[in-house]
């Protein structure tokens, strides 16, 4: 069965997301030549909701301007032709994310990233000035469109799947062998379906893998490359681990694209500050992301540092001969500006200098006192140090066995007694071309294994910043989440106590009103200390954010959690914060307790019990604690 087949009996099955009759009509207008704006205008406006997206988008801080819009005429106007039909697709699928049904499927992740991608998409077509910055919107957006689509059709199914948390290449697989088409492909189908033109869908389906070499536009090409481009970008919004490639390659690649390096990270800032905007209007959550180049700061500059192997240094050479003359003959022949010819009188001093000076070419004649050519080698290929060195045996009128014998042992290549100078020296150039060569695949490699060194490094400072609120240097509700997920296991597994404490600042809202937002982070981080300071070891203590906080306690049963509460809230209450410009200030906090026990079924019931009670702590008056 054909992929098109596939999905058309998929779209029987079952409803797909997929955008309003009103959209897909604006769509229709605006990809035809001939419709004017007023057309569109009066599809939209068939559309109530549709028409109250407009105007809430037209006069949000999005379009920079003055006057606010009233009529979707209007709003129309100042939209432009390309970003109604943006706006049309976009809201009406972003409205069907209400029904989250696959289990396992992170609906607000899904639209988080994707919009993030949007966002960045569209800054760089705003750049680059080739593409539609409102059509690249769209098809980021919609990108991976697909597997919203797999969580809604499949749900049950497509949730165990993603279970496994399989890496990308398994996880298009599993979807290939469970559905007949992977996500990539799915998208591309529903592009068609709605009629997105062709460069759109090409992008969406090989965005994140290679493009296929028969296609050969340059538009595409360029097309797929913005989008992976935006792919990347959307990962560090949401420091997605672990990166694929690093920030210098991710910010070479946004150059070409019109963001020279030194703007990058202005273009990276103001992408994060639109998304952060477009999430507010879509009522989907961002992520505090942190400034680009805090980001930045993580890549270790020691590795950087490191000395890279030079390929074009001179050969050492090492020429062993217990005949005086025949040294002095071998070091005037060997002599030039690229070589360095050092001498040893016998096979055992010749070891000995060769794994102090790890010559990378040894010449050895084979009869001598001591340590003979044949030993020599022998020894040589079986230390670490010296087993890649090239050697050059001299032999005087060995027989077919002997010489046979010299390679079993290590020889590279040999050389007749008397030598010809012209010979000898066509087998050394010989050597020294696998010698370089040699070079340049170990300075490749050391190439290869700094560039994951510097990866690897980024990735692990890059994913204790994801688990950190930048504010208070606290763990943040991603590390909380993950932490509380453990923690219940633990617990229930082992029938251990657990409590937890939801926090937050009275009236905080009024600090910031009265002194200014800077003093406002002054207060966090203040009673942010306080909480680190009065807590057990036993205790983590995360900013879930805004001013609210969560006390996650192992081993404390319902009487040490209150004591612990309490003795945080006296501490916050005593506390006077010196602002900045010499004022004080004091604030209260109000507390939800929760001690785990079976009727809870998992680390967000449980929190959600605490915040029940921190509800009531406020309702009945703040500054107080009350208990699940
Ligand atoms: P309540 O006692 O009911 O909790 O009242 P409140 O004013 O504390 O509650 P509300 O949730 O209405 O206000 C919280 C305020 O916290 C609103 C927001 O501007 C502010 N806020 C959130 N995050 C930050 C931050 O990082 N820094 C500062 N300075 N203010 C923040
Ligand atoms: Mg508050
Ligand atoms: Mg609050």
């Amino acid at each position: 069965m054909s992929k098109k087949d596939i999905y058309l009996k998929l779209k029987t099955i079952a409803k797909l997301p997929s955008p309003s009759q009103v959209a897909l009509e604006v769509m229709r207008l605006c990809y035809r030549d001939s419709s004017s704006l007023q057309d569109i205008t009066n599809v939209v406006e068939t559309d109530p909701s549709l028409s109250a997206e407009f105007l809430k988008y037209a006069n949000s801080s999005l379009l920079s301007s003055n006057a606010p819009v009233a009529s979707v005429q209007r709003a129309a106007v100042k939209i432009g032709m390309k970003g109604i039909v943006n706006l049309a697709l976009s809201f009406s699928l972003l409205c069907q994310n209400q029904d989250a049904i696959c289990e396992n499927f992170n609906y607000n992740k899904f639209w988080s990233k994707s919009l993030a991608q949007a966002v960045a998409a569209r800054a760089i077509a705003v750049k680059q000035k080739q593409f539609d910055p409102d059509e690249l919107f769209t098809c980021a957006l919609l990108s991976h469109i697909g597997e919203l689509a797999f969580a809604t059709v499949f749900s049950q199914e497509y949730s165990k799947i993603l279970s496994q948390e399989l890496t990308d290449s398994n996880l298009l697989e599993a979807e290939h062998n469970a559905f007949g088409l992977n996500h990539h492909e799915l998208t591309a189908e529903m592009f068609q379906d709605w009629g997105l033109p062709k460069k759109y869908y090409l992008a969406a389906k090989f965005h994140e893998h290679r493009l296929p070499g028969d296609i050969r536009e340059d538009e595409v090409i360029k097309l797929v490359e913005v989008m992976h481009l935006s792919m990347q970008l959307a990962d560090i919004c949401l420091l997605e681990l672990p990166l694929s490639q690093t920030f210098a390659d991710i910010e070479d690649i946004a150059a070409k694209y019109g963001v020279p390096n030194e703007n990058f990270y202005e273009f990276f800032d103001q992408i994060v500050r639109t998304w952060q905007e477009w999430g507010y209007l879509y009522k989907i959550q961002t992520e505090q992301c942190p400034l680009y180049h805090q980001i930045k700061q993580l890549e270790d500059i020691s590795i950087e540092a490191q000395v890279i192997s030079k390929t074009d240094e001179e050969i050492l050479i090492l020429a062993v001969d217990d005949d005086p003359l025949t040294l002095l003959n071998l070091s005037k022949i060997l002599k030039n500006t690229k070589r360095r010819v050092i001498t040893a009188p016998d096979g055992q001093e010749g070891l000995q200098i060769a794994q102090k000076m790890r010559p990378e070419m040894v010449i050895t004649d084979w009869r001598m006192p001591h340590l003979d050519g044949l030993e020599l080698c022998q020894a040589l290929r079986n230390t670490k140090i010296t087993e890649h060195t090239y050697i050059i045996m001299l032999t005087s009128n060995e027989t077919d066995d002997e010489l046979v014998q010299a390679f079993d042992v290590g020889a590279d290549d040999y050389v007749v007694k008397p030598f010809r100078p012209k010979v000898l020296e066509a087998r050394i150039r010989s050597g020294e071309r696998l010698i370089r060569y040699q070079r340049t695949v170990n300075h490749d490699r050391e190439v290869i294994q700094r560039y994951a060194r510097r990866l690897s490094s980024a990735n692990r400072k890059l994913r204790t910043m994801a688990m950190t609120d930048a504010l208070t240097g606290l763990p943040n509700r991603r590390s909380a989440m993950s932490r509380m997920k453990d923690v219940v296991a633990e617990s229930s597994r082992h029938d251990e106590k657990l409590s937890c404490i939801l926090i937050d600042i009275d009236h905080f809202k009024q600090i910031n009103d009265t002194y200014g937002h800077d003093n406002g982070d002054i207060v966090l981080k203040e009673v942010a200390n306080i909480f680190a300071q009065n807590a057990r070891s036993y205790d983590t203590i995360s900013r879930m954010g805004g001013e609210e906080f969560l006390v996650i306690s192992t081993r404390s049963d319902r009487t040490d959690t209150h004591h612990l509460a309490e003795r945080l809230r006296s501490a916050v209450e005593k506390h006077v914060v010196t602002l900045s410009d010499g004022n004080t200030a004091s604030v209260t906090i109000s507390l939800g307790v929760a001690t785990w026990n079976d009727g809870y079924t998992d680390g967000d019931d449980f929190i959600k019990a605490a915040d029940n009670a921190l509800y009531r702590a406020k309702h009945n008056g703040r500054n107080r604690i009350e208990t699940a």
